[in-house]
């Protein structure tokens, strides 16, 4: 089946889900396409209060969420949930879909990526198989299962921090692993970790491997060329997160890190394409309400080109 439509958004985190409600809102044809079976992106892994996005305040990200998806359909949003993008033609302006099996191509006049970020990796042997286990915690959902056990995080910035004081404050015994000495977290974490009984700093230290057959056992880490085992029941990586810009990367400017390059309008350097949220924010100042200010910039900004486009 092919269709059209004026704009074609690729991802429904809040970016995504914000774009859609301005296009409906502003009468603009428009398909949402989430890869996953459920629109929300990273509102999934948010398990603790969400107390900044204005005029809710929420137990958890899965509570937005829920607000944002009925939101959607309550006005008509058109979306696609489970749906890939297999290949993107930008001379055509077609998006080969891959929907439950069946494929679709669908053209556009213009995409919006709205595609996020993903937590960064270590890269070191044993992660993958300890991802893949699902030993991937969080530390608001999980801490009491690591009550009276050894855990190692890593990184040096608020998530890290904070995830350590939690895990410590229910009973944990934590390493705070990081690769050098110059932490990226807020005061308000860095003096309490540091005064923390449950707590062992380890800086310019870094992992080398994590170690277990069934589940993680230890890790292995090394400080100054020194390795060292180190016996640890979990792991928790929070080492900031990556720009999911693949996608679009060949067609738009992005920096070094693949950020895509936007300007206030949210417009790439190529003139179909447009980029919202966290593909083109970086952490320090992404969060659920850049990503649905974003959306509506894009929208609004593509209502007026079009405008044009009909009175030339
Ligand atoms: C643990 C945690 C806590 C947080 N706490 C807060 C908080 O308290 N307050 C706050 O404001 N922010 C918070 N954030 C940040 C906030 O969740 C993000 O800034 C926001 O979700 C970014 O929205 P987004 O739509 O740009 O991207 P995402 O939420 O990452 O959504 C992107 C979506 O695109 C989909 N996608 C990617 N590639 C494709 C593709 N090729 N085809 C189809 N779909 C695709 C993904 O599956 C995903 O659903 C938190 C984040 C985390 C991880």
């Amino acid at each position: 089946m092919n269709m059209n439509k004026d704009v074609l958004i690729i991802g429904g985190g809040p970016a995504g889900m914000a774009a859609a409600i301005w296009c409906q809102r502003l009468g603009i044809d428009h398909l949402l396409i989430e890869k996953n079976e459920k629109l929300g992106g990273q509102l999934f892994h948010i398990h603790n209060k969400v107390i900044d996005y204005p005029g809710v305040l929420a137990n958890n990200g899965k509570d937005i969420q829920q607000s944002f998806v009925s939101h959607l359909e309550d006005l008509g949003c058109q979306f696609l949930v489970s749906t890939s993008i297999e290949r993107l033609d930008m001379n055509e302006k077609r998006a080969l879909v891959n929907h439950q099996g069946k494929k679709y191509s669908i053209t556009f006049q213009y995409l919006i990526a709205a595609t996020g970020s993903s937590p960064k990796r270590l890269d070191v042997p044993g992660e993958k198989e300890m991802i893949e286990r699902k030993e991937v915690y969080s530390a608001t959902k999980d801490a009491s299962k690591f009550n009276n056990k050894r855990v190692a995080v890593i990184g040096g910035g608020d998530r890290a921090f904070e995830g350590a004081l939690i895990l410590a404050e229910h009973g944990a015994f934590v390493y705070l692993i990081h690769r050098s000495t110059r932490f990226r977290a807020r005061d308000e974490y860095v003096k309490p970790v540091l005064n923390h009984s449950n707590i062992v700093l380890l800086t310019n230290t870094v992992i080398t491997k994590i170690i277990g057959k069934h589940h993680v056992t230890a890790v292995e880490v090394m400080t100054n060329d020194q390795k060292k085992l180190l016996e640890v029941d979990g792991v928790f990586i929070r080492i900031g997160g990556k720009p999911n810009s693949e996608l679009i990367s060949s067609f738009v400017k992005t920096d070094l890190d693949g950020y895509v390059i936007v300007d206030e309008h949210c417009r790439t350097s190529h003139e179909n394409i447009f980029a919202i949220g966290d593909v083109c924010m970086r952490p320090l100042y992404s969060s659920i309400v850049t990503s649905a200010s974003h959306g509506m910039i894009a929208a609004k900004h593509i209502s007026l080109l079009m405008k044009d486009n009909q009175n030339h």
